[in-house]
């Protein structure tokens, strides 16, 4: 390609929004514009990142006999809405109607729709497994988009969809996927952790998160560097606070006045004096129409993604200090379950209670009254009728759950991929079923597996970037390299050019020939920016000699080689590289 012809608009200034890395530099070397908040449009070099990144994908998924599909956009509600999820999906699906008025929507993940064509037309186990997948837009009405194409509201996702006969084959069909994603990140350079992760809104028994690890990222990932052990936050456990609890004296309840205390904090201060390892922390969730409590110790923090594990509620959000009110007589920062009655006719349906508190006695919390605590709580007795669960958030310097001896981390990443073990949710929901070799009616053992196509690209950038721009991994940069003619004006050095231009193209090597008259500087600079892995710059001088300069994006100096000799220099360094596809 010549850039003479390429639609490449660079920004000198860094656009004021703009904090991440992939976010600054895609803008700035033209890859991106932005139309509306998490919207944006491809320029061509994105354009041909993605292209790349979805070979990428599709050579790995024909690797593992993924049969590529293509479905709709636009659903009708009726089938979000037998498999539940028309509710669950909340205010984070695009929603619309017909001209004659029907409910539809834009398609935030495709479970259903692959769903509703297995039990369609598979009829028997001599048809599993099925693996299928596609590459496809897909709509989410994020509440925060932002950081360029991180966390955008339309965007491209290779999701597939595994059909198994039983746990087993999901097991294999789960395996393979997640060697895949393991390849695909590993050919896209990225470096990634795969995590036990939260399975979410998607249910199921387990799932996995590849995990990139980048400051630009919105996901903690708990990691034990002695054994290993990573998990999401959300998901990641600890043998406990690295602080003992500081229980008080046993015994019998009592109530004292705490005017005026409103948090943990002011509890912790004089008069009162209660450290906030002593205290219970009280919080009242709304799970699926129902109230529910969870209690953790006072200098924790409770985990919602384990609430709403324990609870198995679909929908799980802090509940409204009127619900609180009406449910136990009290406004936050009074509030307790000693004395709460649960179940099915009481205003609180559970109480959950974090693990770590079990055998605590001489606690202290709130006495549902404003203005009043109760000193003396004895966990096991006066919260009897709480379920004990993993409810608090693992720390940093906390000792690993799994090895005796490791510290955890805690650390930014940011998520890729997400692979699911969905079990029979949708199959069940939809009933999809097949005739097993008894001729018995079971449902399809499901398995979802989904990866961000833009996600990708951006943590590419996120991961290999400079002070100067972008340095992309050879496998997804939109052109192998720079072909930097020095003087465009002079006419050897633009005839080498144009020569060397062709003899790269006939050996499959994808130059960027800049045939700007440009000066050298604009040259290097826009190359920098932009990233391609390598640059071959043709100077009048060194011609003369019968030599070019040669340097791969991040070396600090060129070498010059023999012209004659460049085009198999740029072969080999490419293909070591990975820039070249495995097939064809
Ligand atoms: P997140 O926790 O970041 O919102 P998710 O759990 O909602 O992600 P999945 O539903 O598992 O994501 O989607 C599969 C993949 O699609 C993700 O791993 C990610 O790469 C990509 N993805 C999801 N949401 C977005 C988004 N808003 N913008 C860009 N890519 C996304
Ligand atoms: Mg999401």
């Amino acid at each position: 390609m010549r850039q003479s012809k390429l639609f490449v608009p660079t920004l000198k200034e860094t656009p004021a929004d703009a904090t991440v890395a992939s976010h600054v530099l895609l803008l700035r070397a033209g890859y991106l514009r932005p139309l509306a908040a998490g919207i944006y449009s491809y320029l061509p070099l994105f354009q041909r990142v993605i292209r790349k990144v979805e070979r990428i994908i599709r050579e790995e998924m024909a690797a593992i006999g993924a049969q590529e599909f293509f479905l709709p956009a636009l659903h009708p509600a009726e089938i979000w809405k037998e498999s539940g999820r028309w509710e669950v999906m909340g205010d984070n699906m695009f929603r619309l109607k017909d001209r004659g008025g029907r409910d539809m929507c834009l398609g935030m993940t495709h479970e259903e729709i692959f769903t509703a064509i297995a039990r369609d037309e598979l009829r028997s186990y001599r048809q599993l497994p099925q693996v299928w997948y596609q590459i496809q837009t897909k709509f989410r009405d994020e509440a925060r988009p932002k950081s360029g194409v991180l966390r955008v509201r339309q965007f491209t996702m290779k999701d597939a969809y595994s059909f198994d006969l039983d746990q087993p084959g999901l097991d294999k069909s789960f395996e393979d996927e997640r060697r895949a994603y393991c390849r695909i990140f590993e050919r896209c350079g990225l470096s990634y952790v795969a995590v036990d992760a939260h399975s979410g809104a998607m249910g199921g028994s387990a799932s996995t998160e590849f995990m990139v690890r980048t400051d630009a990222g919105e996901d903690d990932v708990v990691h034990c560097a002695s054994c290993g052990y990573a998990a999401n936050v959300e998901r990641g456990e600890s043998r406990g606070p690295s602080s003992a609890a500081k229980g008080g004296v046993a015994g019998p309840t009592k109530a004292f006045p705490t005017p005026g205390v409103k948090t943990i904090e002011d509890l912790a201060r004089p008069p009162h004096g209660k450290p906030p390892e002593q205290q219970l922390k009280t919080l009242v969730y709304w799970a699926d129409g129902a109230l529910v409590i969870a209690v953790v110790r006072g200098d924790d923090e409770l985990n919602e993604a384990k609430l709403q594990t324990a609870s198995g509620a679909q929908v799980l959000r802090p509940a409204h200090p009127e619900e609180i009110q009406a449910a136990l007589g009290a406004r936050p920062g009074s509030l307790g379950a000693v004395g709460v009655r649960a179940g099915e006719q009481e205003k609180i349906r559970r109480i959950f209670v974090d693990r770590t508190l079990a055998g605590l006695s001489g606690m202290v919390t709130g006495a549902n009254e404003d203005g009043f605590h109760l000193e003396g709580v004895d966990v096991a007795r006066d919260l009897a009728q709480g379920t004990l669960a993993d409810l608090r958030k693992a720390r940093a310097g906390e000792r690993c759950p799994r090895c005796e001896a490791g510290a955890l981390d805690v650390y930014k990443a940011l998520e890729v991929g997400h692979i699911f073990k969905l079990g029979t949710k949708y199959s069940e929901a939809l009933g999809a079923q097949v005739l097993d070799a008894q001729g018995k009616e079971i449902p399809i053992v499901m398995g979802s597996y989904g990866i961000g196509v833009e996600r990708i690209a951006a943590a590419a950038v996120e991961l290999h970037h400079d002070a100067d721009g972008i340095r992309w991994p050879a496998s997804i940069a939109p052109f192998h390299l720079s072909l930097l003619p020095l003087q465009q004006q002079d006419a050897a050095v633009a005839q080498a050019a144009e020569k060397l231009y062709e003899d790269l193209g006939a050996a499959g090597i994808e130059a960027l020939l800049d045939d700007r008259d440009e000066r050298p500087g604009v040259k290097f600079k826009d190359a920098d920016l932009v990233g391609l892995p390598f640059r071959i710059a043709i100077g009048k001088k060194s011609l003369a000699e019968g030599k070019v300069e040669w340097k791969a994006r991040g070396d600090a100096q060129a070498e010059l080689v023999p012209l004659a000799e460049i085009v198999s220099k740029a072969k080999q360094a490419l293909g070591k590289a990975g820039a070249f596809s495995i097939v064809g």
